[in-house]
């Protein structure tokens, strides 16, 4: 009788993303970071050329052409959007049903939630002794005319995701009728109303559950997910193609409508949020050193690509296809690990997002001389992580946060107004440092795995190589 060969993927015979998607891997072969940059560059050298500070076109007219040339950009986005629902709910239930085994499951996924929290804890800190060391907004007074600290200052517009108004955000409601919301409760009115922790929370409920369930039973459904996943990601293939371009027009259009003198007014502001992102980011790379037993470099050449797209687009969410992917054949991270650290990486760890609560809202205190003690600086802690896990990679999310967390600790929310000016900049950098935790996170995580099956025997450590298949 022939032996039944599993192909290399898990115990269901999940086939690896790499097979899936040929496009994709095509395009990253032949150098596409280097075609992003140079989209970026271009459309931040154009978009200043066309901003209302420039003054060389009417500003309907530069409006008018940034629109257009963004439009690759808003095409790019839609795309991705429509897969990322599906593509999480896919991954968490076949990432999760492939585990192994509930104990495997349950042990990676305590210390995955907990290495996230600890994450995120360790930056707001760092961004609060940053901010408290560097002072950076001790020169400026909060009755300094606004439209010098304002200039440029529009709409925060989401390119993914719900338009939030600050003013929503500051409306908390109870912390018991908070934690019953992130439950899921009514699937498809989560899948449509794309309610990220709730999705993810429901498909690894569902993905454990299929752990549970005889083999043959889950079969039909592990294969429909799996379907989906592999249809989502040539989707996903295609639509890269066009991602230098759709760089290119969205930072015409953020560069058309930040000129430099918002950046100038609020430079060390701006300065200290960037320096704090930088030490989280080397930080990152320390970890992936000493924690995943790699070389920070050739980590730092396998995630360019994604990194760049997270700061074009400045949502996580809408790069976690990609981010996937690189940390499947890229980062060579099993998948029974990516496929759960990712999505919920995307939805609950924010660490660059936590940074920069740190800095901006003692910046904001010290605008306004309104004294932080160490009790105030642990509710700037509480608040900052647990708004961060709640709230999705969308642009714009980490100012919303902001303004809940400046009513905690009784700072005028209306501060929000003196830094929104520089927001875009500041949230398209936090963007590619929060998905640079997630693919660190993957890194360490898959090393612990793999350190754990080979102590336990050569029999589990080949069934969970196979995993990475
Ligand atoms: N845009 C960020 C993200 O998608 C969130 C934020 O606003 O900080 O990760």
């Amino acid at each position: 009788m022939p032996a039944t060969t599993t192909p290399p993927g898990d115990a269901l015979g999940q086939r690896s993303l790499v097979h899936q998607t040929p496009q994709l891997y095509g395009l990253i072969r032949t150098r596409l970071w280097a075609q992003v940059l140079i989209g970026l560059v271009l459309g931040i050298a154009v978009g200043s050329l066309l901003g209302e500070s420039e003054g060389w076109l009417a500003p309907l007219w530069a409006e008018r052409i940034a629109a257009w040339l963004a439009l690759p950009g808003h095409f790019f986005l839609a795309i991705i959007k429509f897969v990322v629902i599906p593509l999480v709910l896919a991954s968490v239930v076949r990432g999760v049903a492939a585990g192994g085994d509930v104990d495997t499951l349950r042990r990676l996924g305590s210390r995955v939630v907990l290495l996230f929290l600890a994450m995120t804890v360790l930056a707001v800190v760092l961004g609060l002794g940053l901010a408290l060391w560097l002072q950076p907004g001790a020169g400026i007074d909060a009755g300094m005319p606004q439209a010098a600290l304002t200039v440029g200052a529009g709409p925060v517009a989401p390119v993914v995701g719900p338009a939030v108004p600050p003013a929503a955000a500051t409306e908390a409601a109870p912390l018991t009728e908070r934690l019953i919301a992130i439950l899921p409760q009514n699937p498809f009115a989560e899948l449509a109303g794309g309610d990220m922790l709730q999705i993810v929370i429901g498909a690894g409920l569902v993905g454990a559950a299929l752990l549970m369930v005889p083999r043959e039973q889950a079969r039909p459904f592990f294969e429909l997910m799996g379907s989906i996943q592999a249809a989502c990601m040539v989707v996903v293939g295609w639509v890269m193609k066009i991602a230098p371009l759709a760089v290119f027009g969205l930072l015409c259009e953020i560069s058309a409508r930040v000129g430099p003198a918002a950046i100038l007014g609020l430079a060390a502001y701006v300065g200290t949020v960037l320096l704090a992102l930088l030490v989280l980011l080397l930080l990152f790379l320390g970890a992936v050193a000493l924690f995943g037993r790699r070389s920070p470099l050739r980590f730092l050449q396998a995630v360019r690509e994604v990194l760049l797209l997270a700061f074009s687009t400045s949502s996580s969410a809408a790069v976690m296809p990609l981010s996937l992917s690189t940390a499947e054949t890229k980062l060579q991270v099993r998948q029974a690990v990516s496929r759960f650290v990712v999505p919920l990486g995307t939805t609950i760890n924010m660490s660059g997002t936590a940074i920069y609560q740190g800095v901006a809202t003692l910046f904001l205190a010290q605008v306004y001389g309104v004294e932080i003690g160490l009790a105030g600086m642990l509710l700037i802690v509480v608040t900052a992580v647990g708004t961060s896990i709640g709230s999705p990679g969308t642009p714009g999310v980490g100012i919303v946060i902001l303004a809940t967390i400046l009513e905690g600790v009784g700072i005028p929310a209306a501060g929000v107004a003196l830094i929104i000016g520089v927001d875009r900049l500041l949230d398209m950098c936090r963007t590619a440092v929060n998905v640079a935790g997630d693919l660190v996170t993957c890194v360490i995580v898959d090393r612990w795995f793999g350190a754990e099956a080979a102590a336990s025997g050569p029999e589990a450590a080949a069934g969970q190589q196979a995993g990475a298949g």
